[in-house]
């Protein structure tokens, strides 16, 4: 998705007041109505019509009249507004080439007033589900409400404590600097994905220490969850980084020997294949032909997983709380399980990745209670969690 940071410049205070306005009309509305902007903007004689008219031009706000006259941030909207927020803390200045399109996140270079660069990832819930889910129209027979904004933000909220809780743990991750909204910055990692190296000097080490890592994560009662060559970083010393760590799940999870096997199989069989690791056995097939040592040589979850209590403690501190684990959970078990049943993802052009269509592709959740929706009295909780989840009106 492009994002045209050059708009930011031009855009009145106004402009962020009734943008602001928006989301906070969407913690109770899909579609939030243009009187209701009106009022929580208070702009002076119908300015917000014509606010709302320049905000649709540049395409921060989306404009649904099929049940009412209202609106909707789109993503870009909600980017705009953290990166609005994370520049007026001071956190960074610029905005710069996009270094990253992840599953389910834009990846962006933004520098600092004294020329740091740093990494801004903007999280974006719901786009490889959505390919998915696209073909499957039933699903929206049984449409719920649901909240892209939430979900995208109690990402980031994740990603973000976990960045934070790991890196004081001494764990190689990059350097959790700050989280608004859906977007986090953190440092920039000097190198690049393991799947794009053709040749390793020391595939054994290297190896040892991805495994390593799978290990010590779950003696601190943790699984990645998508520990693979396209969330291990390496640089040209064969340092290794992980990133990426919205899934990650406690060794508790009912479902924690799968994904710690799975996280482990993949790194067995992509040394296998990419590095020709000779001593390498996969798991499967590897029975009748192996020794007893090497067998012995596999990490195996049930001896390892047994420190539990990290998650929550670390968790409770950051101000991510068990029910939000949940419901995050909760979504990406039902968008892994939308993926596996057969997608064709080709014919889903990103460029025309709007929220509009993330809408029909989320409501197939069924399993998600968001609080923001059922107007529960959620919010105060969820700005306790948020560092700052609006700071204008
Ligand atoms: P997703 O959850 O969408 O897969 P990732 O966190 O894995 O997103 O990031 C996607 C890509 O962006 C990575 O494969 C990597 O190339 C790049 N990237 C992510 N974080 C950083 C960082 N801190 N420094 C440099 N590149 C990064
Ligand atoms: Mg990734």
């Amino acid at each position: 998705m492009k994002l045209d940071v050059d708009a930011l410049r031009y855009l009145s205070k106004d402009d962020f007041r009734v943008l602001t306005a928006v989301e906070m009309g969407m913690r109770n509305h899909e579609i939030v109505p243009s009187e209701l902007i009106d009022r929580i903007a208070g702009l002076k004689h119908g300015g917000t019509y014509k606010v709302l008219k320049n905000l649709l031009k540049h395409k921060l706000v989306h404009h649904d009249s099929s049940k009412y006259d209202g609106f909707r941030l789109t993503y870009l909207g909600y980017d705009f507004l953290a990166i609005k927020a994370l520049v007026n803390r001071g956190v960074f200045a610029a905005v710069g080439r996009q270094i990253g399109v992840g599953k389910e996140s834009d990846i962006f270079e933004v520098a600092m007033e004294d020329g740091t660069v740093l990494a801004m990832k903007l999280h974006r819930l719901g786009r490889t589900s959505f390919r998915a889910v696209k073909s499957k129209r039933d699903y929206l027979l049984h449409r719920k409400s649901f909240n892209w904004l939430y979900l995208s933000r109690l990402a980031a909220l994740k990603e973000f404590a976990f960045m934070k809780a790991l890196g004081e743990h001494g764990f190689p991750v990059p350097n959790a600097v700050d989280c608004n909204r859906h977007c986090i910055v953190m440092s920039l990692v000097l190198g690049y994905p393991l799947v794009q190296v053709r040749e390793l000097r020391n595939p054994d080490v290297v190896f040892e220490t991805i495994v390593g890592l799978v290990v010590r994560l779950a003696e601190h009662g943790l699984i990645h969850c998508d520990f693979n060559e396209f969330n291990i970083m390496i640089d040209d010393d064969e340092n290794i980084t992980m990133i990426d760590f919205p899934q990650m799940v406690s060794v508790a999870h009912r479902n924690g020997q799968m994904y710690f096997d799975r996280d482990v199989d993949g790194i067995y069989k992509f040394f296998r294949k990419r590095f020709n690791h000779s001593v390498v056995e996969d798991s499967h097939s590897s029975h009748e032909t192996e020794s007893d040592i090497e067998e012995e040589e596999r990490p195996s979850f049930s001896s390892l997983a047994k420190a539990t209590g990290f998650l929550d403690k670390e968790l409770a501190a950051s101000g991510f709380t068990r029910r939000e684990q949940e419901q995050i959970e909760s979504f990406i078990e039902g968008s892994e399980a939308e993926n596996s049943s057969g997608s064709d993802e080709d014919d889903v052009d990103d460029s025309e990745f709007m929220p509009e269509k993330v809408d029909e592709d989320l409501s197939s959740l069924n399993s998600l209670r968001l609080a923001d929706q059922d107007g529960d009295d959620d919010d105060d909780d969820d700005d306790a969690h948020s560092p700052d989840n609006g700071d204008a009106v």
